[in-house]
């Protein structure tokens, strides 16, 4: 099919809810994707931090294969091997005990709630089932996962949203204290950097900070790592930059490399807070997407995200470099960048002029975003700082 038939096809049966780009993709090669009519473009969003070894890596659709071939599913009423060691790994990297697997970013969120409500119910009964978030925060679009999230442009239409949410504003302790006050919270969640939100890394004292008063008060520490998780931030997660241990850590984006799979891990005080009966998902733990996540893991050794660190910084640099004039600061960790906007120009227009010049970017608050393959190449680093340079100066 010609582009522009598969969007007259999406547009005709295909529910209307995305706000896409102009543009068909057809396959992909490293970080540069091309569409039905070969033309290339080159990728700077990993289709939103998700496709950490880009496109076509013959690992992972070797491993996939192998895997399809042997059996694709067969529900969590049995045993099978590949999840099981993908859950090996993420623990031993991490210090963490035990995972569940889910399917996508929201869904392992609910399941990290609902930990931390089982957690505080059978230690201490009803009536501390609170949740706090924080302000800015992105955390999902389930009903639970979408009142969590700390954006008021996103608490529209869906009423009534769900009880025992309430916000917190980032990098303030005070506000924290005066939130959990009432003594009726279980947990505190967080994006260690607020990735909707436009790219804000929390500040480390304050993630310290945060720690000791859950551990203080039996509060669950919950940290979302649906996108800054699986080497995004130039470690395996976030948190072993800020030097703490979760209760909790959802994951979700780059844990396959491109397949859709999600899960939380927790620590050894929550191992076993969920039991027979109490949480499940019908697709949680698919082979296939376990023997993908196995090869994102061999793929992004301790030294390949070394590399994951240093390509962030050279890129923030040469974009610093080009001296924009739409541009401000850029700021991120590792391959999770955000770049502010100057005065007078509009992220959603830069990105356009960006896509229609054949660089993919994303935007994030009022900045734009870039989360580019792990595995690019300086080469392809290069060809997308051409085209901002030729398309913005
Ligand atoms: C993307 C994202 C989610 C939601 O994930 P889905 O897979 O879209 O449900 C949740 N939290 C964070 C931090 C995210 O970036």
């Amino acid at each position: 099919m010609t582009s522009t038939e598969i969007k007259a096809l999406t547009g005709q049966y295909v529910m209307n809810t995305y706000g896409r780009f102009p543009v068909a993709i057809d396959h992909g090669v490293g970080a540069k994707l091309y569409d039905p009519e070969g033309r290339e473009y080159i990728d700077f969003t990993s289709g939103i931090g998700v496709t950490d070894l880009g496109y076509g890596n013959e690992k992972w659709v070797d491993a996939i294969t192998v895997q399809a071939k042997k059996l694709g599913h067969v529900s969590n009423l049995f045993y099978t091997e590949s999840p099981a060691k993908l859950a090996e790994i993420l623990c031993k990297r991490t210090g963490m005990s035990n995972v569940f697997f889910a399917n996508g970013g929201g869904e392992a969120n609910e399941g990290m709630i609902k930990l931390a409500r089982k957690y505080s119910f059978d230690k201490y009964g009803k009536g501390r089932s609170t949740i706090i978030s924080l302000n800015n925060s992105f955390h999902g679009r389930t009903m639970a996962t979408l009142t969590a999230t700390g954006q008021e442009r996103f608490h529209n239409y869906f009423f009534p949203f769900v009880e025992g949410f309430r916000f917190a504003d980032a990098n303030s302790m005070e506000s924290l204290k005066e939130v959990t006050a009432a003594g009726d919270v279980c947990g505190v969640m967080l994006e260690l950097v607020q990735g909707e939100g436009g790219v804000l890394p929390l500040e480390k004292a304050y993630v310290k900070s945060v720690a000791e008063l859950c551990e203080k008060n039996d509060l669950l520490l919950l940290i979302d790592e649906v996108q800054s998780g699986v080497g995004r931030t130039g470690s395996m997660f976030t948190f072993q930059q800020y030097d703490i241990l979760p209760d909790v850590c959802s994951f979700a984006k780059g844990i396959a490399g491109g397949l859709p799979m999600s899960g939380i891990m927790a620590n050894e005080k929550c191992r076993n807070v969920l039991t027979p009966g109490t949480h499940a998902t019908t697709f949680g733990a698919n082979p296939v997407c376990a023997a993908a996540g196995l090869v994102v893991q061999e793929i992004l050794s301790d030294e390949f995200l070394q590399g994951v660190q240093e390509k962030g910084k050279y890129l923030c640099e040469q974009i610093e470099a080009l001296h924009l004039p739409c541009f401000g600061k850029t700021r991120g960790m590792g391959l999770m960048i955000g770049i502010e906007m100057a005065e007078g120009y509009s992220n959603s227009d830069v990105a356009d002029k960006l896509v229609a010049a054949g660089l993919l970017v994303l935007t994030a608050g009022p900045g734009m975003r870039l989360l580019p393959p792990l595995v690019i190449t300086k080469e392809e680093m290069d060809a997308g700082l051409a085209i901002m340079k030729k398309t913005l100066a």
